[in-house]
């Protein structure tokens, strides 16, 4: 079954055109990252399946066109985690999480005990519990990054957006929040598209990869076939070595030999 499919999708903002005929599709169960140079696009490109930017195009979600769904339906559906979330700094980590919940709620917009179960345990997941009754405003960056992570799962839609999920994380956190996502993604059949920078965490955790630069798709498909010296150069203008090893590609920058100072 696919997730999501995008054909020819385009985003105009402020008059320039951020995504140009933007296809492809990710199937359930499946990961796809999204990779590309600073304002290639990727965070728009997320922004504009959450149907928080204006698009053109199709987008369709679990089979349906994005825009005919109201917007609860598609929180239901959809759950992003922002590349810079807006935080309110008095709220609670415990009652953030629980606002994943906004979606489910009945029209008394009353949580229930189920609602609360769900929040816990994502509370727990992201070793939270701790932190549960700390304001947002007084996280660090990275335990910032775990709570909306953890308001994003009891949200529990089956499609997660992540958006440089790892930026603020130090290299543990970042595997473990990485791992977390793939091990609900085996157990639950959780749909991911993510965005990242980081080229070997993208290339260790995705089924496939998009290569996005200046709002185009340049490149698609498997880590090996994407993540190679001369699309990297290419594209990032950088001088890498993509290494194989055993537990997945490993991309390191590599200055050129005769470099003069
Ligand atoms: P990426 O996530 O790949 O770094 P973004 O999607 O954040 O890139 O941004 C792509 C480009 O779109 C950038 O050049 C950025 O400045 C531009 N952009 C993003 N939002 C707006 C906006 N609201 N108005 C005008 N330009 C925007
Ligand atoms: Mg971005």
């Amino acid at each position: 079954m696919t997730a999501l499919t995008l054909r020819s999708l385009s985003v105009v903002l402020g008059g320039a055109q951020i995504l140009d005929g933007v296809s492809g599709s990710v199937e359930a169960g499946e990961w796809v990252t999204v990779i590309g140079p600073n304002g290639a696009g990727k965070s728009t490109l997320l922004r504009a399946v959450a149907g928080l930017v204006p698009r053109q195009g199709v987008l369709e979600i679990g089979g349906d066109e994005g825009g005919t769904l109201a917007r609860r339906e598609l929180a239901r559906r959809v759950a992003l985690v922002p590349q810079l979330p807006s935080l309110p700094p008095q709220m609670t980590v415990a009652e953030y999480v629980l606002l994943g919940r906004t979606p489910h709620l009945g029209y008394l917009g009353r949580e229930g005990v189920h609602d609360l179960e769900v929040a816990d345990a994502a509370l727990v997941r992201l070793d939270l519990v701790g932190l549960a009754s700390r304001r947002l405003g007084t996280l660090s960056g990275g335990e910032r990054q775990r709570a909306v992570l953890a308001r994003a799962l009891a949200q529990e839609a089956p499609i997660l957006l992540l958006d440089e999920p790892t930026n603020a994380l130090d290299v543990g956190r970042g595997q473990q929040a990485l791992e977390l996502v793939d091990a609900l993604r085996r157990e639950g059949g959780l749909t991911v598209l993510a965005a990242m920078h980081d080229l070997t965490l993208a290339g260790q955790y995705a089924d496939r990869l998009l290569l996005l630069d200046a709002g185009r798709i340049v490149a698609a498909g498997g880590v090996r076939d994407v993540l190679t010296d001369e699309l990297i150069a290419r594209h990032y203008g950088a001088s890498v070595r993509v290494l194989h090893e055993e537990g997945g590609v490993v991309v390191v920058p590599a200055r050129r030999i005769g470099h003069t100072q």
